[in-house]
């Protein structure tokens, strides 16, 4: 009898605890959402539409109109596809685009795309010339102003290449379509010496910046890309709306359509400035 009172009074205590715990992580996980959503969200992220920049080897991105209206039933429905390369808008390029054998995009974790988040900004000389590649110095020059940039960062690039934004012309240097409209791409990228410092002197997750690639648009070799994604290091392109970023102190979400084994993919990418 007595045993059995003491395995009740276990079993008792280990229900309560259980409870308790759970209550504990869901008021956890409560106080951490609503911390988040009184700080600042920013929608790094352009909306997809005829206008959306993509490659000039690129379709673009096509919303093919479905259903819109009122059934026969009496209740309104809309539908629509869409049709689009990987490459284009606000986008993910995930390490296999120029790695053999790196991940895909249904392959990178999700911690490498969660993360606190730093702005490299580079618009002064970004602006006296479009062929600009951010340089070590750059990143040593943030580093002098703000320290360190820790382990698990997020590195985005702010070129001012944003505010350009859709007009083809003045945000990748020609409006013109097609394979020989490659050789008259002009728009800003990172050195690919600046990338290997990053991999050699730092733990960055990811790196993105306001323009369409992370290699600079006369860029023939892609060697930022190659270097970064050897290491596994995705990079997000045409992210929107850096100027409302600050220097440091926000975390970046940066979720891909899981397209399994693919090179790239549309992103949602948001940023959250945590309330001081
Ligand atoms: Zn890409």
């Amino acid at each position: 009898m007595k045993k059995k009172c003491i395995i009740f009074f276990f079993t008792l205590f280990g229900i309560i605890s259980l409870t308790q715990a759970q209550n504990t992580s869901a008021t956890t996980a409560h106080d951490l959402a609503m911390s988040w959503l009184s700080g600042t969200l920013i929608d790094l992220t352009y909306a997809f539409d005829d206008s959306t920049v993509y490659w000039p080897t690129e379709e673009g991105f096509v919303l093919e109109k479905g259903s819109e209206g009122y059934t026969d039933k009496g209740y309104y429905y809309t539908a629509n596809g869409f049709r689009a390369a990987e490459h284009g808008g606000t986008h993910l390029d995930a390490p296999i685009h120029f790695a053999e054998g790196r991940q895909a995009v249904d392959a990178i974790p999700l911690q490498n795309l969660i993360g606190s988040g730093v702005v490299v900004d580079v618009r002064e000389k970004a602006a006296q010339n479009a062929d600009y590649q951010v340089s070590v110095a750059d990143l040593q020059q943030w580093e002098a102003e703000h320290g360190e940039i820790p382990d698990s960062t997020i590195v985005l690039l702010r070129t001012g290449y944003g505010q350009y934004w859709p007009d083809r012309l003045q945000y990748m240097g020609t409006d013109e379509r097609g394979a020989e409209a490659v050789a008259k791409l002009h728009f800003p990228g990172l050195h690919p010496e600046a990338a290997r410092w990053l991999i050699e002197n730092r733990a960055v997750k990811a790196v993105g910046l306001d323009t369409p690639s992370i290699d600079y648009g006369q860029s023939t070799l892609f060697e930022t890309h190659q270097t970064l994604f050897k290491e596994n290091i995705p990079a997000f392109e045409n992210v929107a709306h850096l100027d409302q970023l600050p220097a440091q102190g926000f975390i970046v979400v940066a979720l891909p359509m899981k397209i399994r084994g693919g090179s790239g993919a549309p992103l949602r990418m948001i940023a959250i400035i945590p309330e001081e």
